[in-house]
Formats: C-alpha cells, structure tokens, sequence
C-alpha cells in the first residue's frame, strides 16, 4: 500500500483556505473540499502508477492539486491523456456517494447539496484550459502531439495565460468581491510564469531522454533543414515521442539519424557546430 500510495503534501495556498474556511464558520464545507481534491487526486496518482511511473509526491491545492511526477518527457501520450482524465473522472462518481450517505443521519439535504456544488465546481473548474489545471495540461498534451516539444511547451502555456486572463476579467464582473477567486487566480498566474521560466532546463531533460531512450518511436519525424543551422536550433524542431529524420536541403545524400545526433552533441562530439558539419 505504501507502494502505491505517493506521499501527500498540502500547499500553503490551501492551508490559507481551510484557515478562512475555518474562521468564517464553513468548516463542514472545508473538510469536504479536501476530502473532494485528494479522492480526485489520488485517482491521477494511482494511474500513474498503474503504468509504472514515478509519482514523487501529491501537492493538494484548494482547486484540484498536483501530482509531481518524474520523467514526464518520455511517457507515451495515450497513458498521459489517461492519468489526466482519471482525476476529474473521480468527481462523476463521487455525488453517488454523497446519494448514498443520504442513509445515515450525520449527511442530510443541506451537506449533500454543498457536496453536490464543491463537486461539480471543482470538476467544471479543472477542465477549463489553463496550466496547471488538469485542461491546461491536456491541451500541452495535445499540442505535444502536433507541435515541437519545445513550441508545444510555450503555445500551451501562451493559451494558458490568455485563457487565465479571459476567466479573470468574468470573474470580475460577475464576482468582484470573492477573495479565493482571486488568491487561486495568483497562483494560477505564478504558476504559469515559474513553468516558462523551466522551459529550458525541460527541453534539455527532453532531449536527454531522448538521447537515451533504447526505444524506436511509432512516430516518424521528417525534417529538412538548411546546412547552416545550428544543431540547437535543429533540436528545438524536435517532437516528443518521436524518432527524426533529417536531410539537408540541396543534399540529396544527406540523411541523418535525429536521435543518434543528439547521442553525438551530448558526447560533445559536434557541440555548437553547425548540421553540415556532423555529415
Ligand atoms: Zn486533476
């Protein structure tokens, strides 16, 4: 069980809540909202686990929570799209519970019904297409499989913070004055700003599992590409889970093993040259 069962950690922005919970009287909702977040949670880390992946820790957050999970670069994109879904998949069973407790005398009417409203806002709320939310992150997915690694990773979070700022400006007109709105709203933005930032040191873990990966990819990438371009920028043209072709343009006898030219850079045999060079 403890194989299974990655450790839970709780974020500050959470502890903020159940403290405001708590003072304002909304202790019942509070309890509930975390009962909510880590059924919903666990049910993305123990399908990561299913397939074998290192779950490192769960962050709960008032909104959903974060399952950090290692090696993110070379998981196949169907059991990422899966591990995703798992988690708002919990909050469709969940109100059957909630009809369930209806049985015993300590959940009446009033409890379901705020079970019922924390429930569906929750799963309502994380499908919406903003990193880290579980949509935001299934639409990084999505661009992964039709863009570069490397795009992919600043169209999705570039979407994301318009998509942030679209719900922030609802959010002011219809409910100016709710408070948690605006302090997930910060994290959400915070979060988007650190995860740009990490881009780099991403795409070079990206482009290590590639160079180590034993596998040959179903995806075949062909790419051509003038001789003057540096392998850097070659490799920001990469795609996840993918094996690449490439061909120098006006060189017919120019193929190259994208994945085995990545092997060389690391070993330093073609470092800051240019593609032609490493024919
Ligand atoms: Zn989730």
């Amino acid at each position: 069980m403890t194989k299974l069962l990655p450790k839970i950690k709780i974020h500050p922005v959470f502890w903020l809540v159940i403290a405001a919970g708590t003072l304002t009287g909304h202790l019942w909702g509070t309890v509930m909202a975390f009962v909510i977040v880590l059924i919903h949670e666990l049910g993305h880390a123990l399908t990561a686990r299913l397939f074998g992946w290192n779950v490192l820790e769960i962050e709960l957050l008032p909104f959903g929570g974060v399952a950090k999970i290692d090696e993110r670069e070379t998981h196949p994109f169907y059991q990422e799209c899966l591990v995703l879904i798992a988690g708002p998949l919990q909050n469709v069973w969940l109100p059957l519970l909630s009809y369930a407790l209806l049985n015993f005398s300590f959940w009446g009417m009033n409890e379901h019904n705020l079970f019922l409203m924390q429930n569906n806002a929750l799963l309502l709320f994380n499908l919406l297409p903003i990193w880290p939310l579980d949509g935001g992150r299934l639409t990084h997915v999505l661009m992964e499989m039709v863009y570069p690694y490397k795009l992919a990773y600043r169209r999705a979070l570039c979407f994301s913070a318009v998509a942030l700022g679209v719900f922030g400006v609802i959010s002011l007109l219809l409910y100016p004055f709710a408070i948690n709105s605006w302090i997930i709203f910060s994290f959400i933005l915070v979060a988007i700003y650190k995860e740009w930032r990490v881009i780099p040191l991403r795409f070079i873990r990206f482009l290590l599992a590639l160079s180590s990966s034993k596998q040959r990819f179903v995806r075949l990438k062909k790419l051509s590409v003038p001789g003057e371009m540096l392998l850097t920028e070659v490799f920001a043209m990469y795609y996840k889970n993918a094996d690449h072709h490439l061909r120098i343009i006006g060189e017919p006898k120019s193929e190259l093993d994208g994945i085995g030219l990545v092997r060389d850079y690391f070993k330093g045999n073609c470092e800051a040259a240019t593609i032609r060079e490493c024919l």
